[in-house]
């Protein structure tokens, strides 16, 4: 019979998996039997809300066998078995969850070398990756399946990268049995001791002890010989290997840390252990158990719309949603982990699911958790939180800025920002804590980067004065401290903006008199810059530096910047500017001479160029670079 071909990345992988020098072998082990598992989950489903009668939870297992001669070792199951379009489509191609996953790190190994390092190798081991790692122990794989409900069985039988055979079989009931055929042991590699009772035991305690059905295999026990004293004989036994209570449904205290961690990394295809593990069972108005996690590193897909948020929904112990979006608000997308309700029916739909009062309730409790886990992490753990804040602290902002800050009282006390003084990450309420008795308001200042922020004209003064400014460098961070108004009654103020509540009495006068004495002046200067800015003024919040921009309105020139890089150039939205010129600075004095000479072509050039200057320490982009150039050079 021909060969048929696995498809193009199924075979890049088989081929990693055959010569893999990876020596965590042994977790092949785990992936067959989680697929066991996973078909056995399937029918189970299956049965309960198709009303198929006569199929108990009981009735369901997986069998071990091995046999040294031949040198085999199998797992069966009697789950929903495959047909043959099925194994064609599931053991022939990878496009499913975790192998996806592990085909997006592998490609991109592959373009530095056919070698694999350790790091990818890594991978292999901490991945679910599924079926394929058989391959790194075994010569040839046979899988022999027959589907629920159907009579024909096949069999599906390929020895690596060159193709797979299926035809018709024979099985006793549905299922799935595979069968791997082991390596030749080498000098460094032991295969044989898949084919050791002993050993296999300890694997299957090791990584497969929370699965949900028995894990069975005969072996060799000992008794006493009938009708001696003290003669004992071997016999054979069938023993279930594992534990088999869902690890969510153990004490705390029973259940290590350790082992949390492989959970989690086994079952959210993540190869860091979790930042956090965070436990909760049944508070007030549902039942239910919680086991969530707060992975240490953003997945790789985190900030593309690929990422889904959602935990996995059990009804009583049985699986039935993968990812239920609808248990985690989304400024947590981030967490991960699984719910066990008794409250929730197993026939339930998506769409009913969305409605449903208890998983509302379920989701409240949980955000109510989480945060106040977060809280916790915050107050005892800083290092660990600011970690996890690198992680995922823009998801906090973001959340606290969408819905017009409807969240903002739950997540405000949550957020960091850079600050001026601290130079250190800081919270809001640490800020607070911080302020000098006559401060008004909540400074912050945007840029770029800290070094730049630092620059800026309008940072100055402030700092001259000793106020702490947060620094924000995301451009999330406007957005979010504008729709939040305030903290603890302290209103946010932009660097920028117009009235900082600093200047003294004086400050006001001398400045207010500027602008009075050179009204004139300043209305030349605005109609000589052309609608680019809405208004010309004397500042005295400057102190080296002779202009800089502020805006009036709801829009500032950061946002601006931010909107800029969304919006089609065509409905971008501009900041009202204004042109605020330094009273004490020469070049004041220097524009009013003109102005009184009646130069207005040199006042004209000098509003330019003092425009394209603010522009530049705004970090915004000056209109016309080239009539900017020309105007340079007239002046030199
Ligand atoms: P994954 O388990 O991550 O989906 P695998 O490569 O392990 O990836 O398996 C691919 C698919 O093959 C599974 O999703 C499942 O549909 C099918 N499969 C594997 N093993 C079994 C089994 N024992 N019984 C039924 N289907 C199985």
């Amino acid at each position: 019979m021909a060969k048929k071909q696995f498809k193009a990345e199924s075979k890049r992988l088989l081929d990693m998996m055959i010569n893999s020098i990876y020596t965590n072998k042994e977790i092949f082990l785990r992936e067959l039997i989680s697929n066991a598992s996973d078909a056995m989950d399937k029918l189970y489903y299956k049965s309960l809300t198709e009303g198929i009668s006569g199929l108990s939870r009981a009735d369901f297992s997986i069998q071990i066998a091995y046999d040294e001669e031949a040198r085999t070792l199998s797992v069966s199951d009697n789950g929903i078995g495959m047909n043959k379009a099925d194994l064609e489509a599931d053991l022939g191609t990878i496009a499913k969850s975790g192998s996806r996953l592990f085909k997006n790190e592998a490609e991109e190994a592959d373009e530095e070398s056919d070698v694999k390092n350790a790091e990818d190798i890594d991978i292999i081991g901490q991945f679910g990756v599924g079926f394929y790692s058989a391959f790194m122990v075994a010569d040839k794989v046979e899988v022999i399946s027959k589907p629920y409900g159907e009579d024909q069985a096949w069999r599906w039988t390929s020895s690596g990268a060159d193709g797979y055979t299926i035809k018709e079989d024979e099985r006793p009931g549905h299922g799935t049995t595979v069968i791997v055929t082991l390596k030749a042991d080498t000098e460094n590699e032991n295969y044989s001791k898949y084919l050791d009772e002993y050993q296999l035991h300890s694997l299957v305690k090791k990584y497969s002890n929370y699965i949900r059905y028995p894990i069975q295999m005969m072996v060799t026990k000992s008794r006493k010989k009938e009708g001696t004293e003290d003669e004992y004989e071997d016999y054979k036994d069938l023993e279930t290997l594992n534990d088999m209570s869902p690890i969510w449904k153990k004490q705390k205290s029973e259940v290590t840390d350790e082992e949390y961690s492989q959970f989690y990394n086994q079952n959210f295809y993540d190869f860091n252990p979790p930042l956090k593990i965070i436990r909760s069972s049944t508070e007030g108005a549902a039942t239910y158990t919680a086991l969530l996690f707060i992975p240490s590193k953003a997945p790789f897909n985190y900030f593309s719309s690929d990422y889904k948020k959602g935990l996995k929904l059990y009804a009583s112990g049985v699986l039935i949603m993968d990812s239920c979006e609808d248990l985690l608000p989304d400024f947590f997308n981030f967490v991960r982990g699984l719910v066990d309700s008794e409250d929730l029916s197993l026939n339930i739909s998506r769409e009913m699911l969305q409605q449903d009062h208890q998983v509302k309730v379920i989701e409240r409790v949980l955000e109510k958790k989480i945060k106040n886990e977060l809280l916790a992490m915050l107050r005892n753990e800083r290092e660990k939180y600011e970690t996890f804040f690198g992680e995922f602290g823009s998801q906090l902002k973001f959340g606290s800025y969408v819905d017009y800050g409807r969240n903002k009282e739950l997540l405000q006390d949550l957020l960091l920002f850079y600050t001026s003084s601290e130079d250190k990450l800081s919270t809001l309420d640490e800020y607070v804590d911080r302020m000098r008795e006559e401060q008004k308001y909540i400074y912050y200042a945007c840029g770029e980067s800290i070094e730049k922020i630092r620059q800026l004209p309008q940072v100055e003064r402030l700092q001259d004065k000793g106020y702490e400014m947060l620094y924000c460098t995301e451009d999330l961070d406007e957005f979010t401290l504008k729709t939040m108004r305030s903290y603890k009654d302290k209103e946010f103020r932009s660097v920028s903006d117009d009235d900082l509540g600093i200047d003294t009495e004086e400050e006001k006068a001398e400045a207010k008199k500027a602008d009075e004495e050179n009204k004139e002046l300043f209305d030349f200067m605005k109609e000589a810059l052309d609608g680019k800015v809405v208004a010309v003024r004397a500042t005295t919040r400057l102190k080296s530096h002779p202009v800089f921009l502020s805006s009036e309105g709801g829009l500032s020139i950061d946002m601006e910047k931010v909107l800029a890089q969304q919006a089609n150039p065509d409905n971008r939205i501009k900041a009202m500017k204004v042109l605020e010129i330094n009273a004490g600075h020469p070049i004041f004095e220097k524009m009013k001479n003109l102005y009184a000479e009646g130069d207005k072509d040199k006042v004209t050039l000098y509003s330019k160029l003092l425009f394209g200057q603010a522009l530049l320490m705004e970090g915004l982009n000056v209109d016309d670079p080239v009539a900017f150039a020309n105007d340079i050079c007239e002046l030199m």
